[in-house]
Order: C-alpha cells, then sequence, then structure tokens
C-alpha cells in the first residue's frame, strides 16, 4: 500500500506514526528544509477544552501512542477585558513549544519516526501525489486543498502580530486580554516559554490586515507591555477560520488544520490535529469509516466554535460582563475545579440556539 503524506507538521506526523505501527511505510513531503514551524512559539493546550478526555496527555498515549511532552503545565490563567481582570488556578493545561528548536513538540515526534521517508524542500501537490499513490492524506496545515476540493466552509479571517518578548514570566501562567479596540472579537495573549521569554501576540478577528502594526503596538500600549524587549517579530500569513464538507474526497483525507479542525474561539486544535492523523492511518490502512472516527473531533470543534457566533457580536462592556461572571467563585470552582465538561455542553446548546 502506497501512503503519501502532505506536511511533517503535528497531523503530518502522527499519521505516519501510526502507518509505521500498522506496518506500512508512507512518504511525507515537507516544503521546508526541516520539521517545525519556521517561527519559533508556544501554544496552549487548555484543560477546560479537552475534559472530555479527562487528562489529554494519557489519553493521546493510551489511545494513539503519542507522547506528548509539553514544555510546562499552566497552573494559572488571567483573564482581562477592559474593565475586568479574573484569575483562575488549578491544572489547567499544558504549554507546549512549537518550532525549530529540540524541545518543539514535533521535533520530539520525528524523534519516534523509525522508517517513514520524509523528503524535504518538496512543496506538494496533492492531486498529483492522488494519482500516484494509493491514498494521500493532506496535512498541510492549509485550507488551500479544502478549498480546492470544493469541501472548505470559510467562518472569517485572523491576522496575528506578535513576537518572542524577553521579560519576567510566570512560566505555569498564560494572560488572555479581550479588548475589541486592538483585537477586534479576537484576543491578545502571552504564553510563556520559560521564566524570562514569552509569546505576545494579537489574534484579531474582524479587523483589516493593513491595521495589524498599529492594532500590536496600541495593545502593548494600553497593557502597559511597552517595556518588553522583542528579539523576534512575527506576522504569520492570516489564517481561515472554517470547517470542511467533508474529510475524504475519493482517496484524498484531509487531517488537522486543512480538515478545518481548529477551533474557531481561541485557536486551539492541536489535539485533534494529532487524533485526526492517527484516525487517517487507521482509515486507510485498516479500512475504518473515516468520517464516523472524525465525527467526535468535528462535534466538539463546532460546540466550543458555536462560542464565537456569539462572541462576534461583543463589545467591550460585554466582555466585561462575560469575565465578571466567570470570575464569580462558583461559576469558577465549576468550570475549571472540576470534571464536567461545560464547554462541550453548553456550545452544544448554543449550536443548537445559533442555528
Ligand atoms: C499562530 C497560531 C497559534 C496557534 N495556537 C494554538 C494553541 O495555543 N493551541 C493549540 O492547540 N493550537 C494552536 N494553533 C493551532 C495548531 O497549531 C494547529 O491546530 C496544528 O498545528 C495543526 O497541525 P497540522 O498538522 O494541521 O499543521 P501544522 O502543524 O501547521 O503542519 C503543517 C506542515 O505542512 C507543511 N506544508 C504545508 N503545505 C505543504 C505542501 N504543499 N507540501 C509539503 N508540505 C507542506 C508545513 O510546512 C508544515 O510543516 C495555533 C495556530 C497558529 C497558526
Amino acid at each position: 500500500m502506497k501512503i503519501a503524506i502532505v506536511g511533517a507538521g503535528v497531523s503530518g506526523l502522527s499519521c505516519a506514526l501510526e502507518c509505521e505501527r500498522l506496518g506500512v511505510v508512507p512518504d511525507i513531503y515537507e516544503r521546508d528544509s526541516s520539521i517545525g514551524w519556521i517561527w519559533p512559539s508556544v501554544i496552549f493546550w487548555p484543560g477546560v477544552f479537552t475534559k472530555e478526555q479527562a487528562e489529554i496527555r494519557n489519553y493521546l498515549l493510551n489511545k494513539f501512542n503519542i507522547d506528548v511532552r509539553p514544555l510546562s503545565k499552566t497552573k494559572s490563567f488571567i483573564m482581562k477585558s477592559a474593565n475586568q481582570e479574573v484569575k483562575v488556578e488549578g491544572k489547567l493545561g499544558y504549554f507546549l513549544a512549537r518550532g525549530k528548536a529540540e524541545n518543539s513538540f514535533v521535533k520530539q515526534m520525528q524523534k519516534d519516526i523509525m522508517r517513514t521517508r520524509i523528503q524535504y524542500n518538496v512543496p506538494a501537490d496533492y492531486k498529483e501525489l492522488a494519482k500516484e499513490y494509493d491514498y494521500v492524506v493532506v496535512s498541510s496545515g492549509k485550507v488551500d486543498e479544502a478549498l480546492d476540493l470544493g469541501v472548505w466552509e470559510s467562518l472569517g479571517t485572523v491576522y496575528m502580530m506578535g513576537g518572542v518578548a524577553l521579560g519576567n514570566f510566570d512560566k505555569t501562567s498564560s494572560t488572555v486580554f479581550f479588548n475589541t479596540d486592538y483585537a477586534g472579537t479576537g484576543y491578545a495573549r502571552i504564553t510563556p516559554f520559560n521564566s524570562y521569554q514569552a509569546i505576545v501576540g494579537i489574534y484579531t478577528i474582524g479587523k483589516e490586515e493593513y491595521e495589524v502594526d498599529k492594532l500590536f503596538k496600541k495593545f502593548l500600549e494600553m497593557e502597559n507591555l511597552n517595556h518588553l524587549d522583542f528579539i523576534y517579530k512575527l506576522t504569520p500569513p492570516s489564517f481561515q477560520l472554517g470547517r470542511v464538507r467533508k474529510f475524504q474526497v475519493d482517496n484524498v483525507f484531509l487531517a488537522g488544520r486543512a480538515a478545518g479542525l481548529t477551533e474557531r474561539l481561541l485557536g486551539v486544535g492541536g489535539p485533534e490535529a494529532i487524533m485526526s492523523g492517527v484516525y487517517a492511518a487507521r482509515s486507510v490502512i485498516q479500512g475504518e469509516d473515516y468520517t464516523k472516527l472524525m465525527k467526535p473531533l468535528k462535534k466538539h470543534v463546532e460546540n466550543v466554535s458555536a462560542f464565537r457566533d456569539i462572541v462576534n457580536k461583543f463589545e467591550n462592556k460585554d466582555f466585561d460582563r462575560m469575565l465578571s461572571v466567570l470570575g464569580t467563585p462558583g461559576v469558577k470552582q465549576a468550570i475549571y475545579n472540576t470534571n464536567m465538561n461545560f464547554v462541550d455542553a453548553i456550545g452544544k446548546v448554543l449550536k443548537f440556539f445559533n442555528k
């Protein structure tokens, strides 16, 4: 059986690992010269989004054979709006490194790959590969292939600007800022690499691309962060929010962000990228129904994204109100420190009303 994987990112490497375990050696085509995002970054896996799996690392290890080693555990989470601030403490998730450094979690995954052939510097064309291979798994982290296949539904655009800042940070704490003056209905975030470096960035929604530089400066000014010294600034290409109508078209399987599996509220999609990569391998090799396997992932992404439809109408006073509710001791305790899966439960209801 010949399997081609487009992209050696989170979902592509997960797919390759599972293919190897199931006895098939795939070919990966990677457009870059090595593994890992070209920009250094830290991503956050919020525990509140992964309640269904209880403890996400154990879940990924036991059910998907993927051992994710994070940078650190998230022990506190601060949310700020124009006039409110809420701090939550507990077991709140993980920070994971992205980029080309050895501690990046895709680099860790690469070490577990035994026989897969990774061809670097090859911007692959999935259509050409589909003629040559029995199956193609598109794990490019882009929406281009889904658009080309006519299965992508676009639901907004995010423009990001940020960088690696030097300063004093708590490496177990992240701060998220909601303020329509600089982020629209998106947000800004400080996510730590360690106690002296953090990714500081804005993820704007409802703003224009040409404004991003100005909005980033405004964010630093308004949040008193002008003292930060940036050693690296980045403006990744804009990314589209959306979903796919189908996860598979003939012998082409979409996984990770290419399959629309990044939720549209905060942009979390790491766990889903891993799971979908493994599912793609199981489907092509063991004949499991991909659409059926992907259903719970899609459901979860849509549940979280249902909050986006509400937040898209928010003004600063609504973000203030949201935080004052989230800051109520009972609500805080229930959402963050119990096993109840509030995000999916409320999202399910919102989905119904949004319709
Ligand atoms: C700025 C930003 C911040 C994020 N923050 C978070 C977060 O805090 N928490 C979280 O869970 N998720 C976050 N995400 C989402 C998360 O990173 C993605 O869900 C996850 O990386 C998706 O994995 P993937 O395998 O689909 O794509 P990626 O991991 O991006 O991998 C895609 C790979 O495909 C390669 N490629 C692309 N096109 C081609 C081609 N034609 N031929 C060959 N190779 C190709 C790329 O070079 C890359 O190596 C963030 C995303 C972005 C962009």
